[in-house]
């Protein structure tokens, strides 16, 4: 359906009602007054915060609050909704001592406890945690971590604030005690983007940057809501589309989002409105590959296909060629939820962009068959020639601001640093001295979902976890529970109070305070979605007195657990001897040493990668002859995919989506499905399949008929698990059978039953 015409300035505005009082969306100036209000104790901080920090929110990058992109700044809710995780006080450390009193309390309730203020300890039959000093603590983490079979060790570093040198040292200090299980939050959203991109370009990171979005002729987005989750790059499409850049939205739900925004610092925007997509490709939920395939059949078919680009850069387009002629339109169609004419529309504007880019998200990630979704998506742009040059790439945007770095920096199963594979060669290279000076392990390591399913089977003996929530973010939520209970010895290194930590112990869990990124002393870099490696200064500002910084926690009981190894090992005083050390052993991190203070930063491989030749052993783009998945939903089911609201990662910060308008309990169903079944807006509905269920009310929206949508974590109790993509990101989607509840039956919002 198209949605506007790009060419017509004046339909791009979304209403003249000034501000947009009549429509559903955030309030940006409402969003700064609370968080005024909420950092009213510390507000000197929370500003020096903003004004010179790296944004720990999504991973767009900053530098205090500019870019790289454009003039102007570069601000959003999802920064400010975060701030306070960074200026609030320590908690009554106390409240810890009655672990049952903290389990009745939503995860909000907890976050809003304060920071983490003292190292603690819980032993197995205690009613909660005791304070013990950092010397204790550090002596039993040490003594049971070098006695653990490293086998039976894993190590999990989550994303939020993490810093290059914390993952540095921490996925170093797991290996210094022999394991590879060690792994990062990329494991449940970008996996199947480092996968699959690695396999056909050589390189897991974004192509081209954002700059290159302005002048494009087209910006496809796909399985992703960037409004949500990026917020800033909506000001980025803005310009796209002043500069005459097409957006097109590839989605089962047309995202409001996506639709039309008010961009805050654009005063045109701000008081009118924009229209953002041009025209949207309403797909069913896992019917990318056939669509991606229709679009290249008519591509081949109408000539559109860039030969010389293929002769000359690519191998494997024989074989993808013979398989997309293979296909009938009746099973692309069947397959993908879009009829041939609507495929044509696609490959018709894609076919004679000179040039478009691809940015895609978790819809697109998160399946079990997620890698072949990012085959599909290269498939696409190499057909077109659409690599290094400029205004074309491969773009996985990112979430979170550590993702990029966290892999690269080693936060992998499967890789030393910047995926440098794990193996007997480069191990026995990474044990020169003037690499780690040791020599780590060989095996391949397990994914992060994979280090439960081990603990679920007990097989796992020890989990150090960085920050991250098993419990709140993997599927079937109660099945993770017991078997994060099966671990005896459990390190939750974090800066505040977590679910996750208050699972009872087998026998032993530590909690260890840390720093935030602000607050560790001599700074930090983070990696951006554009590669770009950034500098975050240390913020003067109130301390908690017992925290200790992320990175050197790990190197303290390293220490202490083998001091005359660890002495050459970790000769580390501050982050600037972590940057020297990644300076030597990561080339393409080359530089790092020199990124030091605010405004510092380079991207690596500059502003576009593939220009001459893909970064695979043979120099050549790789095309992959996938096959069609196949969703099996049962006639009268509905297949269910998970979204996100007001939230970060898995905290949530508002039960209602300014962007949507939907509660956290809110399912998203097409009319068609909902007369169906007799429902209307609001009515009660339970979601069942054998794995559990959840009771939701029914949202009449724009969403594929024979497809649904609820907020995630909460819907992860109907969704199984152990269905993992080959990189190990879980399946985020369901078969669900959806019951009318009789209007009468009242169910409480999830604030309600939470308070
Ligand atoms: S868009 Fe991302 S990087 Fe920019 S301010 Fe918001 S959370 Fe931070």
């Amino acid at each position: 359906m198209t949605v506007a015409d790009g060419n017509d300035k004046r339909r791009q505005w979304v209403s003249l009602i000034p501000y947009g009082l009549n429509e559903q969306h955030p309030n940006a100036y409402k969003d700064i007054a609370d968080t005024i209000w909420e950092n009213r104790d510390n507000l000197g901080y929370a500003y020096r915060i903003l004004r010179d920090g790296c944004c720990d929110g999504c991973s767009l990058g900053t530098s205090g609050m500019h870019d790289w992109t454009m003039k102007g700044i570069h601000l959003c809710a999802v920064r400010l909704q975060l701030l306070r995780l960074n200026t609030m006080p320590a908690m009554d450390w106390h409240a810890l001592e009655d672990v049952a009193a903290l389990r009745r309390m939503s995860n909000r309730k907890l976050r809003n406890l304060g920071r983490l203020a003292v190292p603690m300890v819980r032993r197995k039959g205690d009613k909660g945690f005791r304070r013990v000093s950092w010397d204790e603590a550090i002596d039993l983490t040490a003594e049971r971590l070098r006695a653990v079979d490293p086998h039976r060790l894993g190590w999990y570093m989550t994303s939020r604030g993490l810093t290059n040198e914390a993952y540095y040292a921490h996925q170093k200090v797991a290996r210094f005690f022999g394991t590879n299980h060690v792994d990062t939050s990329a494991r449940i959203c970008h996996a199947p983007s480092t996968a699959g991109l690695n396999a056909t370009v050589g390189c897991a990171a974004t192509t081209c940057s954002y700059s290159d979005w302005i002048g494009s002729d087209l910006v496809v987005l796909v399985g992703t809501n960037i409004a949500n989750n990026q917020p800033v790059a909506t000001k980025y499409l803005y310009y796209a589309k002043q500069a005459g850049t097409k957006i097109f939205v590839v989605n089962p739900y047309f995202e409001p989002g996506l639709d039309r925004y008010w961009v805050p610092s654009v005063t045109k925007s701000a008081l009118f409105g924009t229209r953002l997509a041009d025209d949207f490709f309403q797909i069913h939920a896992g019917g990318d590959i056939a669509f991606f395939y229709g679009v290249l059949k008519h591509l081949i078919e109408n000539g559109w296909v860039d030969r010389e680009f293929i002769a000359a850069r690519t191998v494997g387009w024989q074989d993808v060629e013979e398989k997309t002629r293979s296909f009938s339109w009746e099973s692309l169609e069947r397959s993908a939820g879009q009829t041939r004419e609507e495929m044509f529309r696609f490959a018709e504007a894609i076919g004679k962009a000179r040039h478009a880019i691809i940015a895609w998200s978790m819809g697109i990630t998160q399946h079990s068959y997620g890698s072949d979704n990012v085959r599909a998506i290269v498939n696409l742009q190499l057909a077109r020639g659409n690599v290094g040059r400029p205004h074309t790439g491969l773009m996985p945007i990112r979430g979170h601001s550590g993702v990029q770095g966290g892999a690269e920096m080693g936060g992998m199963p499967s890789a030393y640093v910047m995926g440098v594979a794990v193996s007997e060669d480069n191990a026995k290279r990474f044990a020169q001295p003037e690499f780690w000076g040791f020599e780590p392990p060989t095996w391949k390591g397990l994914s992060a979902a994979h280090m439960i399913l081990a603990a679920e089977r007990g097989e796992i003996d020890a989990l150090w976890q960085t920050g991250g929530n098993f419990v709140d973010t993997l599927p079937e939520p109660d099945r993770v529970w017991r078997a994060v209970g099966n671990i005896g010895f459990r390190i939750h290194q974090d800066i505040i109070v977590s679910s996750n930590m208050l699972v009872d112990p087998a026998d032993t869990v530590v909690l260890l305070p840390s720093r935030t990124r602000y607050e560790q002393r001599g700074g930090g870099t983070e990696t951006s979605t554009e590669r770009r490696i950034i500098y975050s200064p240390e913020i003067p500002g109130p301390r908690i007195a017992e925290t200790r910084d992320e990175w050197e926690i790990p190197v303290q009981v390293a220490r202490r657990a083998d001091p005359e190894r660890a002495a050459k090992i970790f000769a580390w005083k501050d982050t600037q001897d972590i940057r020297d050390e990644i300076d030597r052993v990561c080339p393409t991190y080359k530089g790092i040493t020199k990124v030091r203070k605010k405004g510092d930063n380079f991207q690596y491989g500059g502003p576009r990668l593939l220009g001459d030749r893909f970064l695979t052993p043979d120099g050549k783009g790789h095309f992959s002859p996938i096959g069609l998945p196949e969703e099996k939903v049962p006639e009268g089911m509905f297949l269910l995919s998970t979204r996100r609201g007001k939230q970060f990662n898995s905290m949530v910060y508002n039960v209602t989506d300014p962007l949507t308008g939907l509660q956290r309990e809110d399912i998203i169903m097409a009319s068609e499905d909902a007369e169906r079944l007799g429902l209307r807006n609001g009515d009660p509905i339970l979601l069942r399949n054998e794995r559990g269920e959840f009771r939701g009310r029914a949202k009449i929206d724009r969403i594929k008929p024979g497809c649904v949508q609820g907020h995630w974590p909460e819907v992860n109790v109907v969704v199984p698990a152990g269905r993992l993509d080959p990189s190990g990101v879980p399946d985020y989607n369901a078969v669900v059978e959806i019951v009318p509840l009789g209007r009468l039956e009242a169910i409480p919002t999830l604030e309600a039953a939470t308070a």
